[in-house]
Formats: structure tokens, C-alpha cells, sequence
């Protein structure tokens, strides 16, 4: 068997450990000015200095040059609803008049799979062009919305989580499941797509508000019966929100403790926003290995709250970052970073660069069970990577030549930087985006 060999120079960024928890003897990344990344077969082979690496390689290896430009690993958006891409960047006076005059008629095209088909190829080249290789995606309450994503999605290769949205009250006729239609079709799904190439399934009750305790049970039931698929749901993301679940589930001691009681906190549970926990709710995230995508333009665009990076990190809870969009105003995680870093500011913590690219990357593939297969270079780890232009613009050009570290030169990427600045995308060491340049 002839091996596929393809080799990268440039600089080379990966992340080993969580900066805000690693020291000197246990460094948080890997960094080579002048860096070789070595992909056979779609997986990472070697990642070191060029020097080093490059006398390794057998004679006549291409080595394709990005010298002066950053290889590190494709960003993992934890959080994004596909069928909002059209309605990015509509107006409504917060979460839920949104939710009614938009989300709900967006999502109802979607019981047309041409439609859906459509919407799903424009949404993946938008990853792309942004350098998110991997994504956790809600699709809408009708099964073939998810046929349409991964179909999609497999044709390109791609290592993506989605599922079907269940949703059997407080929403349109049309949007509506019953708990018994939402398990039965969420469990055909898990059979159809789960593991199948690089798809994995999440078991998506949207929120609370919008199930039925029938329906969080047997959601509760299918995360114990599939313990390798995800959970996907919205939590504590605006107050008025917070007030609705108290109303509907009187009981329960907090809106988590909803899904808590349940059995949907475990390992690979996506809790997407999680700005109003409390000390409990934070302690038992950590305690069940539940991670949090955190929402940042989406939180500020509909006025919901601040994420508290501090509180969270007190408790030790699995940390990421997400775009939300539609909620969310730009598919770019380096928008994301930018906004995360004045929310927490507003907080009155700090945000150093490297650790938004951690979260992003590696931080991420850590909240979903992950590490070893994305998020990094480690060797055999599949090659999803970007390749990062810091004079994109003439702006980054200007602010970058003049930077006097990698940090100052990450947080100018992650302040300036969005689309433009991803030169390349690769999935599996196969090209599958190029930026234009004109
Ligand atoms: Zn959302």
C-alpha cells in the first residue's frame, strides 16, 4: 500500500494543555517559527521545526510553502443552528420575539429537502472559508433536514456532529414533534449517521421550554442507550428565559438541573450560552463532564448576558467558544475570539490571546471527548487545518510586522482578523477551501 505523503512549511501552532492552567514544566502549546506539519493518509504524521522534520522526508516529497503565513488546527465551533443562515442579522427585541418572528418561518422551509440541501452546501463553504473544520450543529425538527446536512457533509469529508432539533410544545403546529415521533425518528437517525465516515449525532431537545417532560425523558433514555452520541441544548441563556422555566418546571432547582434530572449531563453534553449558573449548576457541569459553548456575538446581539469566564473556571468547567449564528452575527471564530475578550473584560477578567485559540481548538475537541482524533497536531490525529494570512489586510499587515510576540501577534488575528485571514483550509489533509485573492 502506497502511502499518501504531502508535507506543509510555515509557522506551526498547536495547543497541548489549557493556558489559564499549565506552567512552565507543562507547557499549554507548541510553536515553531519555522514549522513542518507531515500528513499521510488524511492523519498527522509529524508537526515540529522544519530543520528537524524535513530530513526525515523520502526524496521528491512535495513540500507545499507557506512560509510567513501560521498552520495550526481547524477551529471547532461548538455551537450553530444551519437553518439560520438566512436570517443572519435580523432584527427583534431580544431572544424570544426572535425566536417567533424569524427562527420559527426559517426553520419551516426546511420540510423541503431541496431547500435544505441548498441552505446546507452555502452554510459548509461559509465554515470553510472561515476555517472551522468541525461544528456542532442543530438542524430543524424535520429528519430530513439532518439527511441533507450530512449528506453534505460527508460528501466533503468533514468531521461534524448535528441533530434533529425535538420540539413537542410552545412552538408552530409546524415545527411541532411528539415526544414518541422525536425519539423514534432521533433513534433512526442515530442508527443512520452515527460513526458513519466522520458524521456523529447529538440528541438535540432545542430547550427546555420547548419539550415536554415526556419528551426530556425519553431524550434522557437515547443518551443512555447511545453513550458515544452527544446532547445538545440551549441553557440559562436570557432572563426572561430563566423566568419561563421556572414557571413550566416548578420543581426543578435550577433550569440545568432540568436536564440534570433527566440523565442529559454527562460526557459529550453541549450546553450551549450558560450565563445564568449558579455555584451548583457550575459544580455539577465539572462534575459530569458537561461542556459549555459559549456564544459571545450572539449574547451581545440579542442582549442576553455576559459570560462569566472566571466563576466557570473556579469550577473547572469544559470550556469553548461558538458562533450561534443566527443568533450569532458572523461565522468567524475569530469574530468569536474578539467578542469573547470584551465580554469577559466587561466581567472584569481577562482573556489572553492563546487562550481564545486553545478554546477554539483544542479547548473544544477537549468538551467533546475529542483529543487524539481533532483539535491538534499530536500524530494521528486527523489534518484538519487551517492556513492563517496575518497581512490579510492591510491592517493586520501593518499591526502584525510589528508585533513583538506570539501572543501580541495572536490577539491581533483574533481582533482583526475574520474570513480573510484564512488562507487555506484543509479536511483530512484534502484542500477544501482556497481564498481568492484578487
Ligand atoms: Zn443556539
Amino acid at each position: 500500500m502506497t502511502t499518501n505523503l504531502q508535507a506543509y512549511r510555515g509557522s506551526l501552532l498547536h495547543f497541548l494543555a489549557d493556558p489559564a492552567f499549565s506552567d512552565e514544566s507543562h507547557p499549554s502549546h507548541d510553536w515553531h517559527e519555522d514549522g513542518l506539519l507531515i500528513v499521510a493518509d488524511g492523519k498527522v504524521q509529524a508537526a515540529g521545526d522544519y530543520a528537524t522534520l524535513h530530513a526525515t522526508l523520502p526524496p521528491n516529497t512535495v513540500v507545499h510553502d507557506y512560509s510567513g503565513k501560521l498552520l495550526m488546527p481547524g477551529f471547532i465551533d461548538t455551537h450553530v443552528h444551519y437553518p439560520q443562515t438566512d436570517m443572519i442579522a435580523s432584527p427583534a427585541e431580544g431572544l424570544l420575539p426572535w425566536l417567533e418572528t424569524y427562527t420559527f418561518p426559517t426553520e419551516r422551509q426546511f420540510e423541503d429537502a431541496a431547500h435544505a440541501a441548498n441552505v446546507a452546501e452555502f452554510f459548509l463553504d461559509e465554515l470553510l472559508r472561515c476555517g472551522t473544520t468541525t461544528a456542532m450543529v442543530y438542524c430543524t425538527v424535520h429528519p430530513q433536514s439532518v439527511d441533507a446536512f450530512f449528506t453534505a457533509s460527508e460528501q466533503r469529508g468533514l468531521r461534524m456532529v448535528a441533530g434533529k432539533v425535538m420540539m413537542d410544545r410552545n412552538c408552530p403546529d409546524f415545527l411541532r414533534d411528539t415526544a414518541e415521533s422525536g425519539a423514534r425518528d432521533t433513534e433512526t437517525l442515530i442508527q443512520r449517521w452515527h460513526k458513519r465516515g466522520r458524521a456523529l449525532y447529538a440528541i438535540t431537545p432545542r430547550f427546555a421550554p420547548t419539550s415536554t417532560e415526556r419528551q426530556l425523558q425519553l431524550a434522557g433514555e437515547l443518551a443512555a442507550a447511545y453513550p458515544d452520541t452527544f446532547i445538545q441544548t440551549h441553557v440559562s441563556e436570557n432572563e426572561a428565559e430563566c423566568a419561563w422555566v421556572r414557571e413550566l418546571f416548578p420543581n426543578a432547582r435550577s433550569y440545568i438541573d432540568v436536564y440534570d434530572s433527566y440523565g442529559m449531563m454527562r460526557p459529550r453534553a453541549m450546553y450551549g450560552h450558560c450565563i445564568w449558573l449558579n455555584e451548583r449548576d457550575r459544580q455539577r457541569m465539572a462534575e459530569t463532564q458537561s461542556a459549555a459553548a459559549i456564544c459571545p456575538t450572539s449574547n451581545l446581539f440579542l442582549g442576553s448576558g455576559l459570560f462569566d469566564f472566571e466563576r466557570a473556571d473556579d469550577a473547572g468547567v469544559l470550556l469553548s467558544l461558538a458562533t450561534d449564528v443566527g443568533g450569532g452575527t458572523s461565522f468567524s471564530m475569530l469574530q468569536t475570539m474578539n467578542e469573547a475578550y470584551k465580554v469577559a473584560r466587561l466581567k472584569g477578567s481577562y482573556l489572553p490571546a492563546l487562550r481564545m485559540f486553545y478554546l477554539a481548538t483544542l479547548g473544544a475537541a477537549r468538551s467533546m471527548q475529542l483529543e487524539g482524533t481533532i483539535g491538534n497536531f499530536a500524530v494521528g490525529a486527523e489534518a484538519d487545518f487551517i492556513v492563517v494570512d496575518p497581512q490579510a489586510t492591510p491592517l493586520l499587515q501593518r499591526r502584525t510586522a510589528r508585533r513583538e510576540s506570539l501572543e501580541e501577534l495572536l490577539f491581533a488575528l483574533a481582533l482583526l482578523g475574520d474570513d480573510r485571514a484564512i488562507a487555506a483550509t484543509y479536511s483530512a489533509g484534502r484542500q477544501v477551501h482556497v481564498r481568492e485573492t484578487t
